[in-house]
């Protein structure tokens, strides 16, 4: 089987919006090319003392609006090329949001046996195998991170532990105590305090501004979610406040349907209790993929990428999709929905609660003040409704793609950027 490079196809899609900007080929090469890659040596020793020597990196690509910023994540398949890819879209998802920083992140390749252990067990060798990984790993990139240079946070299976032992290293390699460096640490070490819901939010809001402004409003409105983890909770929980009907949710287990509407605080507790949706008294049950296929007015993928594809794209009926997920739909499904008048908020928007929610904990920690959860809240809201307003007004320049127009925007913005610092 043909392996796709996402730093290929990273490249292909910029190099899409650039040809449809106007941008000239030598801007293109520019924007396309990383600044910086680390790759760091990070040796850790296995519970029977045998030491084992894995590979880290670090890809800063863009900086003209600002520091990098973009999360780091632990996995055996981390690759070069995936960090790379993952490090410009991070330039876009920032740049979009309006956020001083450019595009960053990071990767570990670390075994599964360690991952699982650490993780799931809660095993204690393996615990301290993940933590020596972390320490070596950010004591390694610490001449090349910093609060106002590259701002890590987390990704998959990193957390806000592993961001705890990051600080600390860093604060030990260069003796200051600066606590900006990392971001989404637990709120004991200055962690925002509405980091956690702050995913959610972004997802629930954007979805209710483009209901009111495409769909008459989100009073009544049905929703189906597939995954049900942190973001698909708080996306849930908020989408109900906001008067929508939760209809239907799964996770990788099964779901659950009730055209009625489900209550969303007795799933999240069978969730927490039983480890699964589909333990919920009532409903219907269904599989983890059916919540994508309902006729619903609003889908949130919360789960897992490449899910719509061109093979199943023509059955999925909801009217606006809210991208919770990182990449839950493959391009040339994208097309097809963008034909059949889906209105997707992509990703870069959809799920930005989390990276504006880490910049305003940056700015706390920088002050040395807490802000506090509502303020948090309320300037995530303001930047949503403020963005999905600009990529509703210039979705018709790009036939109706709202995915397009969102990195119009950001490309943009970066242009401008570079533009003015004299780059290009
Ligand atoms: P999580 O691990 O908390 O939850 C993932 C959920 O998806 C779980 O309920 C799991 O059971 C479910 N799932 C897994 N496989 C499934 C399948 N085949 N069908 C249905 N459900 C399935 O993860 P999360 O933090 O909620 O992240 C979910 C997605 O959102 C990921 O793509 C992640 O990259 C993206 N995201 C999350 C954040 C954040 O701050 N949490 C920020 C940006 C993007």
């Amino acid at each position: 089987m043909t392996q796709i490079n996402p730093r290929e196809v990273a490249s292909e899609q910029l190099k899409k919006i650039c040809d449809k900007l106007g941008i000239e080929d030598e801007v293109y090469e520019m924007l396309r090319q990383h600044e910086r890659i680390v790759i760091v040596k990070v040796p850790y020793h296995t519970p029977d003392g045998k030491l084992h020597v894995t590979v880290g990196y670090r890809a800063q690509h863009n900086s003209a609006l600002g520091p990098y910023k973009g999360g780091v994540r632990y996995h055996r398949n981390v690759t070069l090329d995936e960090v790379k890819a993952l490090s410009m879209r991070m330039t876009r998802k920032n740049s979009l949001a309006g956020l001083p920083y450019g595009g960053g992140k990071g990767g570990v390749v670390v075994p599964k046996e360690v991952i699982e252990g650490a993780r799931k067990k809660h095993d204690p060798a393996r615990i301290k195998t993940m933590e020596e990984i972390s320490r070596n790993y950010f004591r390694a990139i610490s001449p090349f991170v910093g609060v106002d240079l590259d701002i890590p946070a987390p990704d998959v299976y990193t957390n806000p532990q592993v961001m705890a032992r990051f600080l600390d290293e860093y604060q030990r390699y260069t003796g200051q105590k600066v606590f900006g460096v990392v971001t989404a640490k637990p709120i004991e070490l200055g962690g925002g305090r509405f980091r956690g819901a702050s995913t959610g939010r972004s997802t629930a809001v954007a979805a209710r501004e483009a209901a009111n402004a495409l769909l008459g409003g989100i009073e009544g409105k049905t929703v189906s979610i597939q995954g049900f983890g942190n973001a698909g909770q708080y996306a849930a929980k908020f989408l109900a406040e906001f008067g929508a009907k939760i209809v239907a949710v799964s996770d990788s287990k099964g779901g659950v349907y009730d055209p009625n509407g489900l209550d969303v605080e007795k799933l999240i507790q069978v969730k927490k209790e039983t480890g699964s949706v589909v333990n919920y008294p009532g409903g219907k049950k269904i599989s983890s993929d059916e919540p994508l296929f309902l006729d619903v007015d609003i889908l949130v993928p919360a789960a897992l990428e490449g899910v719509i594809t061109k093979d199943n794209a023509d059955k999925v009926k909801a009217k606006i999709i809210s991208e919770a997920a990182n990449g839950p739909i493959t391009p040339e499904a994208d097309e097809i929905l963008v034909k059949k008048g889906t209105f997707v908020i992509p990703d870069i928007l959809a799920n930005s609660g989390g990276v504006i929610g880490s910049y305003l904990e940056r700015v706390q920690n920088r002050i040395m003040y807490r802000y506090g959860a509502e303020r948090e809240k309320k300037e995530i809201e303001k930047k949503i409704v403020e963005n999905v307003k600009k990529i509703l007004d210039r979705k018709d320049e790009f036939g109706g793609d709202g995915r397009m127009a969102a990195y119009a925007i950001a490309v943009e913005r970066v242009v401008n950027a570079m533009k003015l610092r004299g780059r290009i």
